[in-house]
């Protein structure tokens, strides 16, 4: 019988929560164009953007890069800031221009910027526009990605929940997975899926504009990703229910959001034992590992890719690490109750970011490790802490069984890494 521990009240329900809204050091939300454009394979993104943006998403993807890429920037410039230049024909000429040249796009996300935010381009209008334009073969949304209103796994939720108006209507019982994984995660689950008889199951995003699914009364959706609260709501706006569940990190993660959608398709308890079972023994024994290098070391979050709380809760309950501060750039309390109740009580959280003041609390602390965007990777370690990128846990294919193993080597990686450079 697989047992974890129950989720309940306790842990971190209750907990206070240290909120702050100074200056933020993350990521905007264009980043997630970085994995989004791989997963919608015949998607395209066209930043409505400066060349800050075009460097941004290019410097991200630029390595990941290998065939042409499903993404570009339509550069907002002087003259349009001053106002002197139509930036609405600009736009109809190079959305034009492109699906010319790539006719096999069928669905084009114009992606809002600081820059079209501030000459108050109207990209929801645009994109209806450009729509009937190239309508039947090509549909055209729009999402906001700007740093003004995003941080940088937002992108993904204002790209899917933009999806949702569109999705066709289907009031049969089904089951929803929502937020984009790896191909190869997704392929782990639809398996496993398959073998506990849960179904029929879809995907948001689907993996071509062509193959998105319905969605209506019968829709119940399970959240593979703890970012997407604006998707979330547009669902629920179509009839679709929310399955709670912890988010499938981890082997108990993994496991409960994997009991909770076999639950909800009435299928028995004895039955999901069994199937889980041994992927689940087999996740379990590879983390071993892991869990001599981690166990007793303390380490503190910065807010960054919302991914923080069902991470620490990984790190404290199966790696036996010791969680200093747990901070996340938004908590959505209802999607994350399974999570709270997981993380263990007197874990110090925090929401928002005031950048100096968290600073002084890490340093103070002196934790064995730092969870952080990029732009603070490069000071602490200079000042002798070990850190780990987190935009990496949105890079990595970390959901399920097969890759909790993978999960923790990302922070067992920095640990070895700052040992070896020691012996030196
Ligand atoms: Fe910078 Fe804003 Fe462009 Fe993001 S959207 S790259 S924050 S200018």
């Amino acid at each position: 019988m697989i047992t974890i521990r129950p989720v309940g009240a306790g842990g971190c329900t209750e907990a206070p929560v240290l909120r702050e809204r100074g200056q933020r050091e993350v990521f905007c939300g264009l980043t997630g164009i970085v994995w989004l454009h791989r997963k919608i394979q015949d998607a395209f993104f066209l930043v409505v953007g400066s060349r800050t943006c075009a460097h941004l998403v290019q410097s991200a993807a630029g390595v990941m890069i290998f065939a042409e890429p499903r993404f570009a920037t339509a550069i907002i410039d002087e003259r349009d800031l001053a106002g002197l230049a139509d930036a609405n024909a600009e736009l109809d000429r190079v959305v034009a221009r492109l699906l010319e040249r790539r006719p096999e796009i069928r669905l084009l996300f114009l992606v809002g910027s600081c820059p079209s935010e501030v000459i108050k381009l109207d990209l929801g209008r645009a994109a209806q526009r450009l729509s009937q334009q190239h309508a039947p073969e090509v549909r055209v949304l729009s999402y906001s990605g700007s740093g003004i209103e995003t941080t940088f796994t937002q992108g993904e939720d204002a790209c899917l929940a933009a999806l949702v108006p569109g999705l066709a209507a289907d009031d049969r019982p089904g089951l929803l997975v929502v937020g984009a994984l790896a191909d190869i995660v997704e392929d782990q689950f639809r398996r496993l899926f398959d073998a506990l008889g849960v179904g029929p199951v879809r995907f948001l995003p689907g993996r071509r504009a062509t193959a998105m699914p319905g969605v209506g009364r019968g829709t119940r959706y399970l959240l593979a990703q703890p970012f997407l609260a604006d998707t979330a709501r547009a669902l629920e706006e179509r009839g679709a229910q929310r399955l709670p569940a912890p988010f499938p990190l981890g082997v108990e993660g993994t496991t409960a959001w994997l009991q909770a959608a076999a639950a909800a398709c009435g299928v028995p308890r004895a039955h999901v034992d069994a199937v889980l079972e041994a992927p689940s023994r087999r996740a379990r024994d590879a983390l071993a590992a892991h869990r001599s290098h981690l166990a007793g070391r303390r380490v503190f979050f910065f807010p960054d890719s919302q991914l923080e709380v069902p991470i620490a809760r990984f790190l404290a309950r199966e790696l036996g690490m010791s969680l200093i501060e747990v901070a996340t750039p938004y908590l959505h309390r209802s999607h994350l109750a399974e999570e709270l109740a997981w993380l263990p009580e007197g874990t110090r959280l925090a929401e928002g970011q005031d950048l100096e003041r968290q600073l002084e609390r890490c340093r103070s602390e002196s934790p064995d490790l730092v969870v952080c965007g990029l732009g603070l990777a490069n000071p602490l370690e200079a000042e002798g802490m070990t850190t780990k990128w987190s935009i990496e846990l949105v890079f990595t294919p970390i959901q399920g069984y097969e890759q909790a193993a993978d999960l923790a080597a990302l922070f067992t990686r920095p640990i070895l890494r700052r040992h070896a450079l020691a012996e030196h």
